[in-house]
């Protein structure tokens, strides 16, 4: 069987690694918290004391960290782990990061004779603990042929999206949309309260109408309107307002690159920013909304 390296396990990668452990994998895992780790080790995987150890005997590493930085450090710059691969394993780099730094471990990775993806994910937390996310991968199609199958254990939907970085790209596009009608449907959802409508009656109404949308209907952010997404928890264990502001800083950046106009993309990425500045930073995004009404 397999060997899987599995290295960041937060709100994400922690579920996604259950799914492989639920599929009988055998997983090493590895994250700089040592909480994390413990949670997956209670579940049958083997914690490993460093990245290093953790990828030594895969034949598949799979990653979901933060963001660029995080991804160029484990691999390239600071732990290195590329040079600790065995030849031939292939790897899966789940987080969002900007297409240049998954081009640029890539090639690194190709170097060493290893193949590389881009494979940012969508679906939220709860898609991550119902194996219902969307893969969105960049790499070349053998490279693709073989994680396909590996992807499916924790997600529904696997697009191959182009070459190495085409995932990123896709991604980013995405979660620029999602911000843009998060800040939107927070703002229909303020006008309709203040202006006397019972919130729930006016989302159903919604829902129906040409105002529908995923943030609407399956994350809605007003508190207590839907059991299970972050607004009725306290904005707590979700997409956290920083990371939001991270993809939309990723789409800023595409977009000045290539002159494309993203006006509302970079309205998005400021009142994310200020936001975030106001405190909120490991918020989940919904939490926009409440920002919107201050
Ligand atoms: P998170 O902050 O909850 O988890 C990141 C984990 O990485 C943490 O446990 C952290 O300790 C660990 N980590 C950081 N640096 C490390 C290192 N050098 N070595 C080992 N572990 C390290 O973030 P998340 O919400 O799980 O998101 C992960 C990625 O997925 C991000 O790029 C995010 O943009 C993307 N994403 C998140 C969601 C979501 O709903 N949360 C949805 C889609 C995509």
């Amino acid at each position: 069987m397999s060997k899987i390296a599995f290295i960041g396990l937060g709100n994400m990668g922690r579920p996604m690694a259950s799914n492989l452990l639920k599929a009988g994998k055998e997983l090493s895992v590895f994250d700089i918290s040592a909480d994390a780790v413990a949670s997956l080790v209670q579940l049958g995987a083997k914690a490993a004391p460093s990245a290093e150890a953790c990828v030594k005997e895969a034949d598949v590493v799979i990653s979901m960290l933060p963001s660029s930085p995080h991804v160029m450090d484990l691999y390239v710059s600071k732990a290195k782990i590329l040079q600790h691969i065995k030849a031939k394993t292939l790897v899966i780099d789940c987080s969002t990061i900007a297409p240049a730094t998954a081009r640029t471990v890539s090639a690194a990775a190709s170097e060493r004779g290893l193949e590389m993806v881009d494979a940012p994910v969508s679906g939220g937390t709860a898609g991550a603990a119902a194996a219902t996310l969307t893969f969105i991968v960049g790499g070349t199609q053998e490279a693709f042929n073989k994680a396909e199958p590996l992807l499916k254990l924790m997600g529904k939907n696997i697009f191959h999206a182009g070459e190495s970085g085409a995932g990123q790209v896709a991604k980013i596009c995405n979660n620029m949309l999602l911000a843009i009608h998060m800040i939107g449907t927070s703002e229909a959802i303020n006008l309709g309260v203040k202006n006397g409508i019972d919130p729930k009656i006016l989302c159903e109404i919604m829902s129906k109408s040409s105002g529908r949308n995923w943030s609407l209907e399956t994350y809605n952010p007003l508190p207590g309107l839907m059991p299970n997404v972050p607004a009725s928890r306290n904005f707590e264990g979700g997409f956290a307002v920083d990371l939001m502001a991270k993809d939309l800083g990723l789409a800023n950046e595409a977009a000045e690159t290539t002159h494309t106009k993203t006006p509302l993309g970079t309205l998005a990425l400021a009142l994310y920013k200020e936001h975030s500045k106001a405190g909120a930073g490991r918020l989940d995004f919904s939490s926009i909304i409440k920002f919107l009404d201050s």
